[in-house]
């Protein structure tokens, strides 16, 4: 079968692979017939080293179970599934509190940490399949796949960036960064019922869709600029939450800058450092609280699936390009480029 792999930084080759086979009881095999690209998969697509790989690349995707292991339980074959970006047993003590990607299943496991699995192919192994797949109620080739492929990674991390943040029908939201989890996280704020949106994101075509989610502002500036814009916006207090979609220390210093007193900063972009402002001056003095970090999207599918299978919410407009694996190397460039937000594989 063929599958994506990143050689390093800049070099996204289409190959040709062994097929996944079943190897645990507990494995089912799924054929791929919708995945993405992540803006996650755009951080090693700029700073991999070539001795760090190949790895295999994809960690959203809906497909159709064509095999399962003895003892899977709950699938059959012919199931459509998602599968969330973290393998998981649903069952243990983490998973039970809602933290499957703290999951403590020898076989648990991001799957960007499984450097022989990916979600950019035809078709994938999947470990615990019982607890990492949800069966989703439609066909294969229903208009709902986009949205429902959000399911997997970007609107579950939206969804958590706001719960935990304490995202209410009380609170004001900032968020920064107008990626597909930046717009996803203004949704999800606006689907808990935020009061107040400010979205930071300086690419038009974006913060509208931005609007569209439920933004009632855009600043595109950014630093002091941006953080004297959001203030003036919020009566100079900043606002509640804070959401940091994007993981640079200029973004978490931003939050800094636009949070309100006694509120909180939520990260879900994946930080780029290991040292950052925590003490009196920044956070301590004003009982600013720091929370996120990735998110459990195993435990909200079952919230956020009904408001996508109504119509309720359409989370897959994120999604404006859609390609075939031999596109996929292009669409690697295109999101770094920022010329596309989003792209839809259909292996
Ligand atoms: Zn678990």
């Amino acid at each position: 079968m063929r599958a994506t792999l990143l050689y390093k930084a800049g070099d996204v080759r289409i190959e040709d692979v062994p097929d996944p086979v079943i190897e645990q009881p507990t494995d089912a095999l799924v054929r791929i017939t919708a995945s993405c690209i992540c803006g996650s998969d755009l951080w090693p697509y700029a700073t991999m080293a070539a001795h760090d790989g190949p790895v295999r690349m994809g960690h959203e995707f809906i497909g159709v179970v064509e095999d399962i292991g003895s003892a899977v339980t709950t699938l059959r074959r012919g199931d459509l599934v998602v599968a969330p970006f973290s393998v998981s047993d649903n069952t243990c003590a983490f998973c039970r509190e809602g933290l499957h990607t703290s999951c403590t299943d020898p076989q648990a496991d991001l799957w960007d940490g499984l450097a022989e699995e990916g979600g950019q192919a035809e078709a994938v192994r999947v470990p615990l399949a019982d607890g990492t797949l949800v069966k989703l109620p439609v066909a294969a080739d229903s208009a709902l796949v986009p949205s429902l492929l959000t399911l997997a990674d970007v609107l579950g991390t939206g969804h958590h960036a706001a719960v935990a943040g304490g995202v209410d029908e009380h609170t004001g939201v900032t968020v920064i960064g107008d990626g597909a989890v930046g717009l996803l996280s203004v949704l999800a704020a606006r689907r808990l019922g935020a009061e107040h949106i400010v979205l930071m994101g300086r690419h038009g075509t974006r913060t509208e869709l931005g609007r569209e989610f439920g933004a009632a502002e855009v600043v595109s500036a950014r630093g002091a600029e941006g953080i004297a814009a959001v203030r003036e916006l919020t009566g100079g207090h900043g606002t509640h939450v804070v959401i940091d979609a994007v993981g640079s220390m200029p973004a978490y210093e931003q939050a800094l800058g636009v949070v309100r007193r006694g509120g909180t900063i939520s990260r879900v972009g994946l930080p780029q450092y290991e040292q950052a402002p925590v003490g009196f001056g920044s956070l301590f003095r004003h009982n600013i609280r720091l929370a996120g970090g990735p998110a459990p999207v195993r435990a909200s599918i079952d919230q956020l699936l009904p408001d996508i299978l109504s119509g309720a919410i359409e989370p897959g407009k994120v999604f404006d390009a859609t390609t075939g694996l031999d596109g996929v190397p292009a669409g690697y460039q295109d999101m770094a480029d920022r010329n596309s937000l989003k792209v839809l594989i259909k292996p």
